[in-house]
């Protein structure tokens, strides 16, 4: 047995280390510890990979020696986790004249032309880099070799050690470059992450009949469909194939008798038992569902390889989940093995079949699920999109490294160049996001902020689009959409999540639509219903201005009378979809000048509407401007000035909550308080809701309580988090104006400068997409605490965008917070890394 400190042997008993050799050299020792027919395979570690690289070469002739003369080797790479790739295998090293012309004799003259033919191309190709157009098909040995030694000046080598010395130093330096780097980096991978490579002795498949009779080739074999999960034999068996050709070539086999055509299995049924038998150990012992790479050598099975089978997120949880039902790992480790980011996968809508599609151009569908948006040409036009909650689509020439930020605040990406492996496709699979990439007809213009394709009409900056990453298409307008399939092993994994964690889960929801999503994900609530989105509806907008253009009190009452019924039935709807679940409805915040027309065509279509010259309603919009509308008169700021319009939102959320009681579950209605920053606004809006509730209680004569709670996104609400509580049941973090108002940083313009920070790291993240535990989390700490001392009943919540990401789900449970609670699509990232942290 070889062991340097450069090469170790894989034995049963071998020191091969994850951590030290790779994910693939671990793998293989563990099917060698099963009895597993593997070849003679050699480890070399991360160490020797990383001295390769920097041009110290270990000794290959000993390693070379090992597997005897003429001995053909296979190259693989064995990162720590198979998800950071690695350079793609190179086989046949050692072919030369002598292996050449010994393989004719044994397999014909055939088999060994396109050995060494396809080892000379590879060597050039994927080792020296060469044109591939040189050495395309069809070529001989003979041709092969000349086209090398024209493009290198020297002869093709045909000593194995020089070979293995030029495959090794390429495949660690391949590690070592920028796209790799990138690449491993965006699926989680450290900046030192190391590269071990494999030397395998390679089992030739001769030609059929010629090698005492015996069948000869090479397959790759799973037995769950990497799409689904489910069980199911796939894979594909080439006779004379080597490697994982028989994926791709046309000639190759069924494994499983198939009425389709040939298969393995009507010839070598044993050794397809064999397989199956080899699946089921693997799957009981690894504790995981393996792809097998084999192949026959004159009958005699050899298992090469085996990788975790590739897996959808759909298929990622099938799995997990059926390991768990077959008892093979418990349930705790079935939640643990799936990235809570994975779910993100599953959970998307589709464009619904048979829908109307007004398709305006074509590419390649490089991530699944559909989405609907505005347009956005770039990142930081995307973060400040997303940070006024408005969805987006990112349309780019192709993406980079620096637009990471504004794919994430996207809700899907669209490029012109690129294809399934570029950056966008990457990225956006990684993130869940739909992408269609290299849709080539798009004209671009990023001056104009433009963009259209020959023959159709041009869209500007926040036109709506709906991009079909399944499809590949790229729809005018919004598209009527399928939501997922929730069912099966998702469902099941979304139990087991809520058996073992422990903090709430709430949701986000404006809207009845989004409410009964929100039920469809199993919450424990509405932790944040914002009612201002209910007046974004035509018909509401048009009463809401009035009420804005109001001359005098009882104009104004007019039109508040006219609201009161549309937010009493949008109550009403919300409370019974929640069945008795809490609801916790958030008072009117935003200025009153956001409802209002910003141009000459809006502003003239409502003085026509309202009956007011066109003078008078300029004046009213423009004595409503404010120089800085976040700071200035909105959330409870607006309630106490004009007070009128929470006196209506109460009295319609009561006479809701009298009405949904009557006919089902009592409803405690939960009232939340915007933009609070100190104690007296809390004690006016109470003192007016209070008699609001006893008005509605005598006047409908039932009984009734309800909860009033604060929300802190000031950072003087939660450093008086404590006299606050005195008047609040529940204090819930906005997250998003408290970091706003903490760093001092505009949510709407903080887009244009933060890939910069981020960049430069002056802000480890975006603080608006993760939360800054360091210093808004402090505040949180400083309110949380003083909020419970005044008031040790207190309920704590998190209700900011920053509540579906699992670091703060990690941080509410640490500070103690009763939920979280987060956007309808993010409950399932949350309920699972809440139970991950349970665990
Ligand atoms: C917040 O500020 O965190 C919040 C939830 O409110 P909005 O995003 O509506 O300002
Ligand atoms: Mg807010």
């Amino acid at each position: 047995m070889l062991t340097t400190p450069d090469f170790t042997e894989i034995t049963p008993t071998a020191d091969i280390r994850t951590h030290r050799h790779g994910n693939r050299a671990k793998c293989l020792q563990r099917l060698a510890r099963l009895e597993m027919p593997v070849p003679h395979t050699v480890a070399l570690s991360f160490d020797t990979v990383r001295a390769i690289a920097d041009g110290k070469m270990p000794d290959l002739a000993a390693l070379v020696g090992i597997f005897g003369p003429g001995a053909l080797l296979s190259v693989r790479s064995s990162s720590e986790t198979s998800d950071w790739g690695g350079p793609g295998t190179i086989l046949n090293v050692g072919m030369c004249d002598a292996t050449a012309d010994a393989l004719a004799k044994t397999h014909g003259p055939d088999v060994a032309g396109a050995v060494y033919t396809g080892f000379i191309r590879s060597y050039a190709v994927d080792v020296h880099r060469l044109d591939a157009e040189e050495f395309e098909n069809p070529i001989t040995p003979r041709l092969a070799k000349q086209a090398y030694e024209a493009e290198m000046e020297e002869a093709f080598p045909q000593d194995t050690t020089v070979q293995l010395a030029e495959v090794l130093r390429s495949m660690a330096r391949a590690w070592e470059g920028t796209t790799a780097r990138l690449l491993r980096q965006a699926q989680g991978a450290p900046a030192d992450a190391g590269l071990g490579l494999v030397v395998q002795q390679m089992a030739l498949g001769p030609a059929p009949g010629t090698f005492g009779g015996g069948i000869s080739g090479a397959g790759v074999v799973q037995f769950v469909s990497s799409d689904t999960g489910e069980p199911q034999i796939t894979g594909r068996y080439l006779p004379r194939g080597q490697g994982r050709q028989a994926l791709t070539e046309g000639a190759a086999q069924f494994i499983e008798s198939d009425p389709r055509g040939p298969a393995l299995e009507d010839v070598a049924p044993d050794q397809v038992q064999a397989l199956r038998d080899a699946h089921g150990l693997m799957r009981m012992r690894l504790r995981e569902e393996m792809q097998i790479e084999f192949t026959l050598m004159d009958g005699a099975l050899s298992i090469l390889d085996a990788v975790r089978t590739p897996r959808s997120a759909r298929a990622e949880v099938e799995i997990a989940v059926a390991l768990a039902n077959d008892g093979v790992i418990p349930r705790e480790e079935a939640l643990l093995r799936i990235p809570p980011f994975t779910l993100n996968g599953l959970l998307h809508r589709q464009v619904k079949a048979g829908a109307v599609r007004d398709v305006l151009t074509t590419g390649i569908p490089a991530a699944p699920g559909a989405a609907t948006g505005k347009i956005v040409f770039s990142a930081a036009a995307a973060q400040a999109a997303s940070a006024r909650g408005e969805p987006c689509i990112l349309v780019r020439r192709e993406t980079s490294p620096e637009d990471i930020r504004g794919m994430h605040a996207a809700q899907a990406i669209l490029t012109e160049r690129g294809g399934v492996t570029s950056h966008a496709a990457v990225i956006a699979r990684g993130l869940g996001l739909p992408c269609v990439a290299g849709a080539t007809q798009l004209q671009l213009d990023h001056r104009k902020k433009t963009v259209t394709v020959p023959g159709r009409k041009v869209f500007h900056e926040g036109d709506i689009i709906t991009l079909d990453g399944s499809a590949g298409e790229v729809l005018v307008g919004a598209a009527e959409m399928v939501e997922p399939a929730l069912g099966g092993a998702f469902a099941t994994l979304m139990e087991w999540a809520d058996e073992f964690r422990d903090i709430g889960i709430r949701a986000n929801a404006d809207t009845p639509e989004d409410a009964a999503m929100a039920q469809r994900f199993g919450v424990d609530g509405i932790g944040l219903c914002r009612t201002e989105h209910m007046f974004f509806d035509s018909n509401r907008m048009t009463v809401m201005r009035e009420m804005i253009f109001a001359e005098n009190a009882g104009d104004r009452a007019a039109s508040l009378d006219r609201l009161l019924p549309m937010q009493r039935d949008d109550f009403i709807q919300l409370f019974e979809l929640m069945k008795g679940q809490p609801v916790t409805i958030r008072l009117f915040d935003p200025p009153l000048h956001e409802f209002l027309p910003r141009d000459r065509d809006g502003i003239r279509a409502l003085a026509e509407a309202l009956d007011l010259p066109v003078s008078r309603v300029a004046q009213r919009i423009e004595a409503l401007q404010e120089f800085n509308p976040m700071l200035g008169m909105r959330g409870v700021r607006l309630g106490i000035t004009v007070p009128e319009i929470y006196e209506m939102q109460a009295r319609a959320i009561f006479e809701a909550t009298v009405t949904s009681s009557r006919k089902g579950a009592p409803v405690v209605p939960e009232i939340m308080i915007p933009l609070v920053s100190a104690r007296r606004e809390v004690e006016l809006v109470k003192a007016s809701v209070d008699a609001i509730a006893s008005e509605v209680r005598s006047k409908t004569g039932s009984d009734f309580t309800y909860r009033l709670g604060v929300m802190v996104e000031t950072p003087r609400a939660a450093l008086r988090a404590g006299e606050i509580a005195e008047h609040a049941a529940f204090l819930s973090f906005g997250t998003n104006d408290l970091t706003q108002m903490t760093y001092g940083l505009s949510r709407d313009d903080a887009g244009r400068f933060m890939s910069a920070y981020v960049q430069q790291g002056v802000y480890p993240e975006d603080p608006f997409r993760q939360l800054d535990i360091d210093g808004v989390g402090e505040l949180m700490h400083l309110g949380a605490e003083r909020g419970r001392t005044a008031r040790p009943d207190l309920t704590l919540a998190l209700c900011g965008e920053h509540g579906g990401h699992p670091d703060s789900v990690d941080f509410s449970r640490k500070a103690g917070f009763d939920y979280v609670s987060c956007s309808p699509f993010r409950v399932p990232v949350a309920k699972l890394a809440a139970a991950q942290f349970a665990i």
